[in-house]
């Protein structure tokens, strides 16, 4: 067998499953991004980034944090973000995907229990198998099933500290996590929360502070802040105690051993956090985009809406998606299908986002094409 065929040979099997993927150019209305707020094209980010680059902000940071990497901008980010979000600190990963393998290989130690919910992000799964602790699922959100899940693990004999980890908002299902629940079940176990904020922040929450904005400043809270979906840049913020950022600093690898994010993007991220503040009327504008899009969807068939911005169209059959996916691109909506394993099989589905790069009238027609394509005839 050639070198390279036992790779060609995974992928013809990808392709026998209608799973092969391929790059595409970016093309059509947007309603596949997450670029919630439509920040990424902003005018006074790119102010913010223009002056900073004329003022002599390198665009490298050169180096890792611990050594000639930290920047000004850096630090000036992190304090910002720190209030910004009601936490005693914040620490900038250049992004989330890092942050929350980060996060989870270095915090949780040996002997402790993660609890997983079954549909949290890929980059918790490899956080988790990395790291030191063991780890269990838990049932899609589902309270009971974290406890019970706690209390086999202590019957068992588990001495360690338990970590419940979830996201506040699901990025393939657009549904929310029970939070209070998950706080109060924390509490009685004298357990940490980490909640992955990542389609929440900017969103929900008074001024886009995210759904875990009512549990600032707790001591057994760890969220996720990441900063290129809603913040229209790139990177995220972990926010927690300053005991448990000075561990970080101390002991994370994936922080100590890697150049620092650019300052140009601490940069675009401050001001992103600046326009939240200063300017609720993104935010504003697509909560009522999302309720136009609840009053057209209606009762129709397929639709999975929870009240968030990500509103899934479930086809359940790997090809199928994909073809209807190419129908809607072909009439000009930027759409894409999401197959297992990002979805679980039988499940594959249209992940369509509502962002404030589109408007009403696009929504209108994007539900026509979607009548048209599936064949339901136009409304
Ligand atoms: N968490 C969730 C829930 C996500 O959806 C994503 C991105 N798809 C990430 C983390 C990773 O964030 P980033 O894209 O910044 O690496």
């Amino acid at each position: 067998m050639s070198l390279a065929a036992s790779y060609a040979a995974d992928l013809d099997a990808l392709k026998d499953d209608d799973r092969l993927r391929s790059l595409k150019a970016r093309a059509g209305i947007d309603f596949s991004s997450n670029d919630y707020l439509g920040l990424a094209n902003n005018s006074r980010m790119r102010k913010a980034i223009a002056a900073a680059v004329e003022a002599g902000t390198p665009i490298g940071a050169g180096g890792s944090r611990l050594l000639r990497g930290n920047c000004a901008e850096h630090e000036s980010l992190e304090a910002e973000a720190a209030k910004f979000f009601g936490a005693e600190a914040a620490i900038f990963f250049a992004t989330g995907y890092t942050a929350n393998f980060a996060v989870l290989t270095t915090l949780p130690q040996r002997g402790d229990l993660l609890v997983l919910d079954q549909l949290v992000h890929a980059s918790i799964h490899e956080g988790a198998r990395a790291g030191r602790a063991e780890f269990r699922f838990s049932a899609h959100n589902d309270a009971n099933a974290v406890e019970e899940v706690i209390r086999t693990w202590r019957r068992e004999g588990g001495k360690g500290r338990i970590w419940i980890v979830a996201e506040s908002l699901y990025s393939m299902d657009g549904d929310f996590a029970p939070l209070e629940a998950l706080v109060a079940i924390a509490d009685r176990h004298d357990a940490f929360l980490m909640i992955d904020e990542a389609h929440a922040t900017g969103v929900f929450g008074p001024n886009g502070r995210g759904l875990t904005a009512a549990y600032e400043g707790r001591e057994n809270l760890i969220a996720i802040h990441t900063c290129g979906k809603a913040l229209g840049a790139a990177g995220a913020l972990v926010t927690t105690t300053r005991l448990l950022r000075d561990f970080i600093v101390n002991r994370c690898r994936p922080f100590i051993f890697s150049t620092a994010p650019s300052p140009l993007m601490a940069v675009a991220v401050e001001e992103a956090l600046a326009i939240l503040r200063e300017e609720p009327v993104h935010q504003q504008r697509l909560t009522r985009l999302i309720g136009f899009a609840r009053e057209e969807i209606g009762a129709r068939q397929g639709w999975q809406f929870c009240g968030s911005q990500i509103i899934p169209y479930i086809v359940g059959d790997n090809a199928r998606t994909m073809t209807l996916a190419g129908g809607l691109q072909a009439r000009g909506f930027d759409i894409r299908g999401i197959r297992p394993p990002t979805v679980p099989v039988g499940t594959a589905r249209l992940r369509i986002s509502l962002t404030n790069n589109v408007d009403e009238s696009d929504v209108r027609a994007m539900l026509d094409a979607l009548a048209e394509v599936t064949g339901g005839g136009s409304r």
